[in-house]
C-alpha cells in the first residue's frame, strides 16, 4: 500500500456514470455505505479502506461545486500524460482522465483556493498556515428591527479545524514525506513546444510533501464540515446593505491557520414614507399652500410616533425642517441622527365656485408678479 492515498475515479468508486444525477449518486453512496460500514462487517482493513473511499468519493460528488472542480481537475490531469498512480488494480471506466493520483481531495481543492504553491516558482513550499475564507450571510430585517437592533440565530454551514490533528491532516505523531513526483518543489513543468509551463504538482497538490498517515477523523483534510449555530447580535441602526464583521467566525484556515471572518449583510425593505440616509431619516412632507402662506401647527410622523411641527407663515417649497434626535441610532458613536422633513406645497386640483371666487379676489388684491426678474 502506498502511503499517500491514491484516488482514481470517484464515479467508479460509487459505481455511477459521469452523468449521474445527484440522486443517483446519493442512492449509490447509501447502498455502498451500508454494505461496507464497519459495524456491519468484521473489521478488516480492505473493507475499512473501501468504506473510507466511498465516503471520500461521496464527499466530493455530492457537492455540486466540488464535483465540478473534480471534473475539471480530471480534464486537467488528462492531457498532461501524468502517469497513473500506484495502488491500482481497481477497474476504472477508462478514458483519458482516469487513473491519476493525488493526495486527498482537501489538497486538490486547495489548489483552486490559491493556498497552494502554484505561483511560487521553484521555492520549496511550506505547509503554509493560511487564513480561512470569509463567509457572508444576508439577514432580512424589518425597517423597525433595523432601527432597534435584533439578535438572530444563524445556522452556518462551514468547515472547522479538525481537533484531532489540529488541522494538519496527519495522524498525530506521524509526519509528511517529500513528494516523489516533484521532489518537494511543489511544481512540475509541462513542455509545450518551446514553452515550459510550471504548474502545481498534481501528486501533492503543490504542497511539496504528502501526509504519511492521514488523520482518520478528517481523512487528511485537516478540516471538518459542520453546521454551526451562531447567535449574532445586530446593532440598532443598521440600514439596508450594512455589512457587519464577526471576526474569526468564518472558515477554518489551511494547515491549522486562523479562521476567516463571518460577514452579515442587513437586508432592509423600503419604508412606505421614511427614507434612511445614514443615521438620518428623510420624510417628504406635504402641506397645503394655505398652511405654507399662513403658517400652521401640523402633526408629523416620526419613528417614535407623531410630533407637532410648527410651519412658519411664508414657508417655501422644499424647505427642510430638522427634527433633532428623531433619526436612527448611530452605528458609530452614540446618540441618534435627525429626521429631515422636506416640505412640498400642494395645490388644489379642483375648486368650488366659492373657493374660486375667494382666490380671484386674493389674486386681485396681491397684484403679484413672481417673474419680474425676467424682464429687462
Ligand atoms: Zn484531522
Ligand atoms: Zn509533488
Amino acid at each position: 500500500m502506498s502511503s499517500n492515498r491514491t484516488y482514481k475515479d470517484y464515479y467508479a468508486v460509487l459505481g455511477v456514470s459521469k452523468n449521474a444525477t445527484q440522486k443517483e449518486i446519493k442512492d449509490a453512496y447509501r447502498k455502498l455505505a451500508r454494505k461496507y460500514h464497519p459495524d456491519a462487517n468484521k473489521s478488516d482493513a480492505t473493507t475499512e479502506e473501501k468504506f473510507k473511499e466511498i465516503g471520500e468519493a461521496y464527499e466530493v460528488l455530492k457537492d455540486a461545486k466540488k464535483r465540478k472542480e473534480y471534473d475539471e481537475m480530471g480534464r486537467y490531469f488528462g492531457g498532461t500524460g501524468y502517469s497513473p498512480g500506484a495502488g491500482g488494480g481497481r477497474t476504472s471506466a477508462g478514458g483519458p482522465d482516469q487513473g491519476f493520483s493525488f493526495n486527498g481531495f482537501g489538497d486538490l481543492f486547495d489548489l483552486f483556493g490559491g493556498g497552494a504553491g502554484a505561483g511560487r516558482g521553484g521555492a520549496r513550499p511550506q505547509q503554509a498556515r493560511t487564513k480561512g475564507s470569509d463567509i457572508t450571510y444576508n439577514v432580512s430585517l424589518t425597517f423597525d428591527e433595523a432601527l432597534k437592533g435584533k439578535t438572530v440565530k444563524l445556522s452556518v454551514d462551514k468547515e472547522e479545524t479538525c481537533s484531532s490533528c489540529g488541522g494538519t491532516g496527519a495522524t498525530p505523531g506521524s509526519g509528511r514525506t517529500t513528494c516523489a513526483a516533484c521532489g518537494g518543489r511543489g511544481v512540475v513543468a509541462d513542455n509545450q513546444g518551446i514553452f515550459s509551463i510550471s504548474r502545481a504538482c498534481p501528486n501533492c497538490g503543490g504542497q511539496g510533501s504528502i501526509i504519511e498517515r492521514p488523520c482518520t477523523v478528517c481523512r487528511g483534510n485537516g478540516r471538518i464540515r459542520v453546521q454551526k449555530s451562531e447567535t449574532i447580535k445586530i446593532p440598532a441602526g443598521v440600514a439596508d446593505g450594512s455589512k457587519l464583521r464577526f471576526k474569526g467566525k468564518g472558515q477554518a484556515g489551511l494547515n491549522g491557520g486562523p479562521y476567516g471572518d463571518l460577514y452579515v449583510v442587513a437586508k432592509v425593505p423600503k419604508h412606505r414614507y421614511f427614507i434612511r440616509s445614514g443615521s438620518d431619516i428623510q420624510l417628504d412632507l406635504p402641506i397645503t399652500f394655505t398652511e405654507a402662506a399662513l403658517g400652521a401647527s401640523i402633526e408629523v410622523p416620526t419613528v417614535d410616533g407623531s410630533v407637532s411641527l410648527k410651519i412658519p407663515a411664508g414657508t417655501q417649497e422644499g424647505r427642510t425642517f430638522r427634527l433633532r434626535g428623531k433619526g436612527a441610532p448611530k452605528l458609530k458613536g452614540s446618540g441618534r441622527g435627525d429626521m429631515l422633513a422636506k416640505v412640498h406645497i400642494t395645490v388644489p386640483e379642483e375648486l368650488s365656485g366659492a373657493e374660486k371666487e375667494l382666490l380671484v379676489r386674493f389674486a386681485d388684491a396681491r397684484k403679484e408678479d413672481p417673474r419680474k426678474d425676467f424682464k429687462e
